[in-house]
């Protein structure tokens, strides 16, 4: 149960609401309407159209002007983090060549992984709000990742310092750090937490440096219903796909046991 100074049912508001996993954040608070009253926060709504059939309950606005977000955070008690940065596949400039990755002009993640978490954060605390969650990527305790060479974004790096920052910033958090996303079923895998990127640089046998989409969403779910979730920072991962069950109950309570405070 989430604290008893918080509303019930809790009012929740999902930036990043029409991305992969945003979109899937919102369904899932959506049909928990007895313990959520779910808001979403995006930049289109013809997109929001298209996921969600309405509008109904959005926000719209751009977590790089302030202002905007100021109507959508207020009254609530909890703000889901799901937006990002996204790099863009440049054709290859000769056939053969590895293709180059780019981000659009004013997107990079410095711009939108660190200043647009910042201000997202900064809205909230000001609004009142009392947990942030944040999605973001395991890998960014290595500075020469992949991820960080895209475009010359350093998105890890940035989505790092924006970790720092809510962390910092005295509210109550939660920074759940996904392996790779997959577009697979949720509740098919055993989810497993560690810390620091030790699972990428040792990975034990049997377990995979990826987790559905679907999977990460429940685990925010969970982090806005179960204490143990709060001021933790943790890496998420999964065990492969379990053949010949119908679905896999994870036990979230001992699952956030296992998590640590700090970055
Ligand atoms: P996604 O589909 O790329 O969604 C990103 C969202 O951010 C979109 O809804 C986008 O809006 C929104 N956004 C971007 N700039 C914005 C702005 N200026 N103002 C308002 N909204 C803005 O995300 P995802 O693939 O589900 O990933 C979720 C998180 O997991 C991200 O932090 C990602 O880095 C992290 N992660 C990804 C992987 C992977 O394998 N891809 C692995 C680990 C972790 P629009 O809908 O309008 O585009």
């Amino acid at each position: 149960m989430p604290p008893i100074s918080m509303s019930h049912p809790l009012q929740v508001l999902v930036t990043g609401a029409t991305g992969r996993t945003g979109a899937l954040v919102v369904q899932k608070l959506q049909s928990r309407s007895e313990s959520f009253s779910v808001r979403g926060f995006a930049r289109s709504s013809q997109k929001a159209v298209e996921r969600f059939g309405s509008t109904q309950n959005f926000f719209f606005g751009n977590i790089l002007e302030p202002k905007s977000l100021v109507p959508a955070v207020e009254g609530c008690d909890a703000l889901v983090i799901l937006t990002s940065a996204t790099p863009q596949m440049k054709p290859p400039a000769q056939p053969g060549q590895r293709p180059e990755f780019t981000f659009a002009p004013g997107e990079m993640p410095e711009q939108i992984d660190y200043q647009g978490q910042i201000n997202q954060i900064n809205a909230a605390k000001h609004a009142g709000v009392q947990q942030i969650v944040l999605v973001g990527s395991m890998g960014g305790t290595d500075e020469n990742h992949f991820l960080n060479t895209m475009g010359n974004g350093n998105i890890l790096i940035w989505k790092r310092k924006a970790e720092q920052y809510l962390i910092d910033s005295g509210v109550d958090y939660t920074i759940i750090r996904a392996g790779g996303l997959l577009d697979q079923p949720g509740d098919q895998r055993e989810l497993v937490v560690s810390k620091n990127d030790v699972l990428l640089a040792h990975p034990p046998e049997g377990l995979t440096t990826s987790i559905p989409r679907a999977d990460v969403a429940e685990v925010v779910v969970q982090a806005l219903l179960e204490p143990g979730a709060r001021n933790k920072a943790f890496d998420l991962v999964s065990k492969p796909e379990t053949l010949n069950q119908s679905s896999v109950k994870n036990d979230f309570n001992a699952l956030f046991a296992q998590t640590q405070p700090g970055l």
